[in-house]
């Protein structure tokens, strides 16, 4: 059990709160501007791009740049714009974002 939850990240306090389901990561981000968290669903076949500039800076195995907005139902079309780097394990390593703040599925079902 310890070992699947060091995998997806989960209970360290340097990562972002990320669950895997199959090929799809999911991770929920608040938006600044009207505290609405928003599910965002990553396709790691179709989204997750492999990183070739392996230098130092950057050594990440994959990354993804996403932009999402919210439903609509605070009126809100804020776009919150994330970036998140993964080693080959598809755990994350790195992670950016504007607009919003990265939260956990708990925040989430709470808001709901
Ligand atoms: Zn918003």
């Amino acid at each position: 059990m310890n070992n699947i939850l060091n995998k997806i990240g989960v209970g360290r306090k340097d990562v972002i709160p990320v669950s895997r389901d199959k090929d799809f990561l999911w991770v929920y981000v608040k938006c600044d501007r009207c505290s609405e968290v928003i599910p965002v669903r990553i396709n790691l076949k179709e989204e997750v791009q492999e990183n070739y500039d392996t230098n130092k800076e950057k050594s990440c195995a994959f990354y993804v740049r996403k932009e999402v907005c919210g439903s609509g139902k605070n009126r809100c079309f804020a776009r919150i714009n994330l970036y998140l780097e993964f080693d080959s394990q598809f755990k994350v390593t790195g992670k950016e974002i504007k607009g919003g703040t990265f939260v956990t599925k708990e925040e989430y079902e709470m808001d709901k």
